[in-house]
């Protein structure tokens, strides 16, 4: 059986995958390792979130330093605002530069966790991201791969897609601090902007007058 390393995004996206694995008996560790939340404070206050749910679910965890500035120049060149606007003339050029930096955060978010793997005698590394519908779950699914083929592990991937409206409601029921925004500070200013299209649309096509 493997013992899996598994990267923790947050603690909503965690609580199906954490039942999941430990109804399947499945022997794993969580690790907390964000360095693309921004800013500092809503690291803090996701991190801390995660680490009251997994001591409730008496989970293990460990935890990755807080390094933003090394994040920062892992994403380099793609870094930017990229809001996806339906109709917009920008969509498709906007998806593609999203999708790119997203691969960047992977890339450099699974080679810490393959990394952290390797030296802890972990033998596969898995990922909460998958539960939302949000992400490029494909690419995800592939960095993972490639990152523990480098390391000499498994890919525990699995796709939580199915799973994200029972995160949402677990994660109400339970009263855990749910986002807004995917982690970065770019992902905030587009959820921001993409908020105010729909709400703007809303107005517009007369559905939001009663
Ligand atoms: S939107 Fe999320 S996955 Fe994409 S670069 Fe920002 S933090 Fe990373």
């Amino acid at each position: 059986m493997d013992r899996i390393l598994l990267h923790i995004c947050c603690g909503p996206c965690s609580t199906v995958p954490l039942r999941l694995l430990t109804e399947q008996e499945a022997a794993f560790v969580a690790l907390y390792d964000n360095p693309n939340i921004q800013p500092a404070e809503e690291y803090e206050r996701r991190r801390g979130t995660f680490l009251r749910f997994a001591a409730s679910q008496g989970v293990e965890v460990r935890e990755g330093a807080y390094e933003p500035k090394d994040w920062d120049a892992a994403i380099g060149e793609h870094a930017g605002v990229y809001p996806l606007i339906e109709g917009a003339d920008d969509y498709a050029e906007n998806r593609a530069r999203r999708e790119a930096r997203c691969h960047a955060c992977y890339a450099y978010r699974f080679e810490r966790l393959a990394a952290q793997a390797a030296r802890n005698g972990f033998t596969a590394i898995a990922t909460t991201l998958s539960i939302s519908p949000y992400q490029f779950t494909e690419l995800m699914a592939d960095e993972l791969a490639a990152a523990a083929t480098r390391y000499g592990l498994n890919s525990a991937f699995v796709d939580y897609r199915p799973f994200f409206a029972e995160s949402v409601r677990v994660s109400r029921e339970m009263d855990l601090y749910r986002q807004n925004y995917c982690g970065c500070r770019w992902s905030q200013a587009e959820a921001e902007q993409e908020r105010a299209a729909r709400k703007a649309r809303y107005k517009g096509d007369g559905s939001g007058m009663s």
